[in-house]
């Protein structure tokens, strides 16, 4: 479990500097699970819904199938594609609707990639032959149909991107949740127990004359120990200001790039907000 601490941005909070701090509990190419201080609900919760639906993606879109002998109809396998994830590099592409094609299709922003396949064989997305390296499925082994002896399928697809919130497809963030940090505190214990036979995650323990919380990141805040506590000797509270940020990626992106690209869209919508603020009269 690799803890960092590092400082990742700065606001103001009643005239005082308040720099949100993050503290890294798990991070990898797909996933991260990272405690966020001095912040809130609101804010973390604007970073999720950005992951979700504001992050564009790339995606396929559009498919010419010129031959298909298999046994699915042609929009059962254009509906597949639309969902394979890939990775996407938006230094280099644009949105249709914002390129300076005016949407037509242009190498700006749109990717063909090309499958042609055989049977008998199992047809995975790694079949997919892009003609931009940067930007070919995530994950090389997504099983697209299983093709019989004879059977053929011949298909250019394009890929353009988007934003999850016009189609699923587009989705990069996926499990995107967060809670505040559960602050369990016990006084007065009478080591009846209770608490310890009622926590789902089983996360209390009896020792040394009292319970002790062995990972307070997996407490629910369900407070059924507070129930059973007889004495009122366990509080279960929640810290408003430290944040427990979950969040996957599909693929498209690492799950650090992911994060940035929402911290600075993000930033970028204040900033207009700002500009625009500023030129009230
Ligand atoms: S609130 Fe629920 S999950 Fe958390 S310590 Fe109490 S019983 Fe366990
Ligand atoms: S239920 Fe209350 S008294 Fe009993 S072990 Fe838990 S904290 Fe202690
Ligand atoms: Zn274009």
């Amino acid at each position: 479990m690799a803890h960092a601490h590092d400082v990742a941005d700065g606001f103001e909070v009643n005239g005082a500097e308040t720099m949100i701090e993050v503290e890294t509990i798990e991070l990898t190419d797909e996933k991260a699970k990272l405690i966020l201080k001095n912040t809130n609900n609101a804010f973390v919760n604007s970073l999720r819904r950005i992951m979700l639906s504001e992050v564009p993606t790339m995606a396929i879109d559009e498919v010419n199938i010129y031959d298909n002998t298999s046994v699915l109809f042609d929009e059962q396998i254009a509906l597949r594609l639309a969902l394979i994830p890939l990775k996407t590099d938006m230094e280099s592409y644009s949105i249709p609707g914002e390129c300076s094609c005016g949407g037509e299709g242009c190498t700006q922003c749109q990717v063909s990639l090309v499958l042609n396949a055989e049977g008998p064989k199992v047809v995975y997305s790694e079949d997919l032959i892009s003609t931009d390296q940067k930007i070919v499925p995530a994950d090389q082994k997504i099983p697209i149909i299983e093709l019989k002896d004879g059977q053929k399928l011949f298909l250019e697809a394009i890929a353009r991107p988007g934003l999850g919130r016009d189609h699923a497809k587009w989705q990069a963030g996926i499990a995107c949740g967060y809670k505040n940090m559960p602050r369990i505190t016990i006084t007065n214990c009478d080591q009846c127990n209770a608490c310890v036979e009622e926590c789902a995650p089983d996360i209390l323990k009896p020792e040394g004359g009292t319970i002790v919380v062995t990972d307070p990141l997996r407490c629910t805040l369900c407070r059924l120990c507070e129930d059973v506590c007889e004495v009122d000797a366990i509080k279960v509270e929640e810290d408003e200001r430290t944040i427990l940020f979950n969040f996957e990626t599909d693929g498209s992106y690492t799950a650090r790039e992911l994060l940035l690209q929402s911290a600075n869209i993000l930033q970028r919508k204040v900033r207009t907000l700002r500009e625009r603020l500023q030129t009230l009269q």
